[in-house]
């Protein structure tokens, strides 16, 4: 990987004209039916646009990581048949770049040193818009400043028209945690823009984190890519799958009933597989019959393997 691409404001950030996607796990857990769908669905857009499909590991989150899974959630990929046309990429060996990125930003006065606790922010519901700390903190964290009235407006590709007051939804965020972790906000925007993601694709739980990263796009000068955030999944009680107690855990020596499970939750016809017995068969027909426009926004209830008949609602 070379150099971060972090040019100066004045520089256009223009995006390329052939597609790049990703699939960016965390590894906190195995592959689940919600990261599946994100997976599945992101490759076939991939597929479907003659673009590129790569993988990054996010693992900037050491706390909440869990041991073995970043490599049982690539033998699980290897095992859907998703193969990245890249060599896989993973946070954990890039400090320097998110560092890079953390000095301009202080250098430049959008970022600043934040000794404010948890506790400090209780009246404000969590919301940073000034220090309220009375005392030193040995672990400051860094945040963004947003200023006042910063509304950051975008078309997502399936769930249409989003707008967000960054300022006061969500306030000056961290971009480097007070345990020394990088956060996801800064480490995702940095390494999209350094790989030369053009989209992005992934479950609809990261939407209301898009307008985040579309600012700290603009404060590093750097191109935003397209956004499509897939739908939810869900159980058959309205629970998202991936926390409830239903979560099917895939089995990476039977593959094809996941594969079938995501398709259908995309949207796509279930007799379109019909009668593909491998996995390189299923992938040759998803890809050849894919609809992006059969995508549902809102939830996607996720048939569990008793229970196939089901409905996408919008
Ligand atoms: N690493 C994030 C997650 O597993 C996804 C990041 C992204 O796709 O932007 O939830």
């Amino acid at each position: 990987m070379g150099p971060a691409v972090l040019p100066t404001a004045s520089v256009p950030a223009t995006l390329p004209a052939s597609y790049r996607g990703r699939f960016a796990p965390s590894p906190t857990g195995d592959l689940h039916a919600g990261s599946l769908l994100a997976a599945f669905g992101s490759w076939l857009l991939a597929r479907a646009a003659d673009g590129e499909w790569w993988v990054r590991i996010e693992d900037v989150d050491g706390p909440r990581e869990v041991a073995g899974a970043a490599d049982r959630q690539l033998a699980a990929l290897a095992a859907l048949g998703l193969v990245p046309d890249a060599p896989v990429v993973r946070q954990s060996g890039r400090d320097a770049i998110y560092q890079r990125a953390l000095d301009r930003l202080l250098a430049e006065g959008r970022a600043f040193t934040c000794h404010c606790s948890r506790s400090d922010l209780v009246p404000t519901g969590g919301v940073h818009r000034q220090c309220l700390a009375t005392a030193p903190r040995p672990d400051p964290a860094i945040r963004l400043r947003v200023d006042d009235g910063t509304l950051v407006d975008f078309v997502d590709g399936i769930q249409g028209s989003q707008s967000q007051d960054v300022a006061r939804e969500v306030g000056d965020f961290v971009l480097r945690r007070a345990d020394g972790c990088w956060a996801y906000q800064l480490a995702v925007v940095v390494d999209d823009a350094d790989q030369g993601i053009t989209d992005v694709v992934r479950g609809a739980d990261l939407l209301d984190s898009t307008p985040r990263q579309i600012l700290l796009q603009r404060a590093l000068g750097l191109p935003t890519p397209r956004y499509a955030h897939l739908p939810l999944v869900i159980d058959a009680g309205g629970r998202k799958l991936s926390k409830s107690d239903d979560s099917q855990p895939f089995d990476p020596g039977d593959p094809l009933p996941a594969l079938r499970r995501a398709w259908t939750a995309l949207g796509q016809p279930a007799d379109a597989l019909a009668g593909t017995s491998s996995v390189a068969e299923l992938l040759a027909v998803a890809s050849a019959s894919f609809q992006p426009g059969r995508i549902p926004r809102g939830v996607a209830p996720f048939p569990a393997s008793h229970n196939r008949d089901f409905t996408i609602r919008d």
